[in-house]
């Protein structure tokens, strides 16, 4: 290395003893020139090679995005993107039932499917279901629960008047429906006509069970109005379930009492089977059903869906019309009962696969 170092040291320096001479007359200013040329140089690499590095360049924004995205896509809503995300929806619910299907060959087990309300979910979205109950009386406040906005599972007594009508227009508002069939209360409360009470003969209560599932069509179940001893009394349950396996129904427990066994029996059946998670309106004061509405969306977030049972009373109507605009975009899918209970149905084929 050193005899190498040697031998190249004298040539260059016998260059630069001839250089000097021509070139002495003109450096200073090409010198100049060039320092300054090869400054102005580097400050341009160096700009371009930071801004290549560290600039909010499109490098900068595609390569580390994906890794961003890939991180935060299992979580079930990301607010800000679910709010605004018609496209990215994905039928969870699998189209309706094909409606050529002729009703005596399709098994009676699927026959609430034929009823559905389309529903669209994301995977993994959280889904809430907002049932109003007691539809169908007090007509006015029936009239503004049904021009709420879609879809919400509307619950009609069967023994209120012109219901083809008023389930017709709750239809064509996008609304499901749901049967209230009242059934036996506690002492002192009147559950109203045709109810289904535990003194009845077995007979009788077929007979009133079946007069109040024909009252209207295109109904995907029932809930029970009232209910408190009925749905705790085992034989009237195993009655009404057996019934709606009969008919491809689906029930959905009001919960109207903690003893309820009728969910349970429900499901021992093999029927699809719901039951509410949430009152909005135990206390129907505005503040009281905003923070019902709350807990609806923390449980919906917690377990991956709510259901909440309303009635067409002015502060529930009023919160809902206020809440339910932007639910949405607050990472929530809106469904009809029938989207959870499906949801509910594909778990259970998936655990037992
Ligand atoms: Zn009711």
């Amino acid at each position: 290395m050193a005899k190498s170092a040697r031998k190249t040291k004298p040539t260059p320096r016998k260059p630069a003893k001839r250089k000097p001479r021509r070139v002495k007359p003109r450096p200073p200013r090409l010198l100049g020139l060039v320092w300054v040329t090869a400054g102005a140089l580097s400050v341009a690499v160096i700009a371009l090679v930071a801004i290549l590095m560290f600039g909010p360049g499109t490098r900068d924004t595609s390569v580390p995005r994906v890794a961003t995205v890939q991180v935060p896509a299992a979580p079930a809503y990301p607010p800000a993107q679910a709010g605004v995300q018609p496209p990215p929806q994905v039928a969870a619910v699998p189209p309706q039932v094909p409606p050529q299907v002729s009703p005596s060959v399709t098994a009676p087990a699927k026959n609430w499917l034929l009823n559905a309300t389309p529903a669209s979910v994301a995977p993994g979205q959280p889904m809430i279901a907002i049932v109003i109950d007691d539809m169908g009386l007090d007509r006015s406040r029936s009239e503004r629960t049904t021009g709420l906005p879609a879809p919400l599972t509307l619950a009609y007594l069967a023994y209120a008047g012109n219901l083809d009508a008023q389930t017709g227009a709750a239809r064509a508002a996008g609304h499901e429906l749901l049967v209230h069939v009242p059934m036996e209360p506690g002492p002192g409360a009147d559950p109203g006509p045709h109810a289904l009470l535990t003194s009845l003969t077995p007979e009788e209560l077929d007979r009133r069970i079946d007069w109040n599932l024909s009252q209207f069509t295109r109904f995907v179940g029932i809930n029970n109005h009232m209910g408190s001893k009925a749905t705790a009394d085992r034989p009237s349950m195993a009655a009404v379930m057996s019934k709606l396996r009969g008919r491809g129904l689906l029930f959905l427990d009001s919960r109207t009492s903690g003893a309820t066994v009728a969910h349970a029996e429900a499901e021992r059946q093999g029927i699809p089977a719901l039951q509410r998670d949430v009152f909005l309106d135990h206390d129907p004061s505005p503040i009281a059903v905003r923070a019902a509405l709350d807990q609806v969306e923390e449980i919906a977030r917690r377990r991956g869906h709510a259901i909440a049972i309303g009635h067409p009373k002015d502060a529930t109507i009023e919160a809902l019309a206020e809440w339910l605009p932007d639910v949405r975009a607050r990472g929530f899918a809106l469904v009809p009962v029938s989207a959870v209970a499906l949801r509910l149905v594909a778990d259970k084929e998936r655990a037992r696969n």
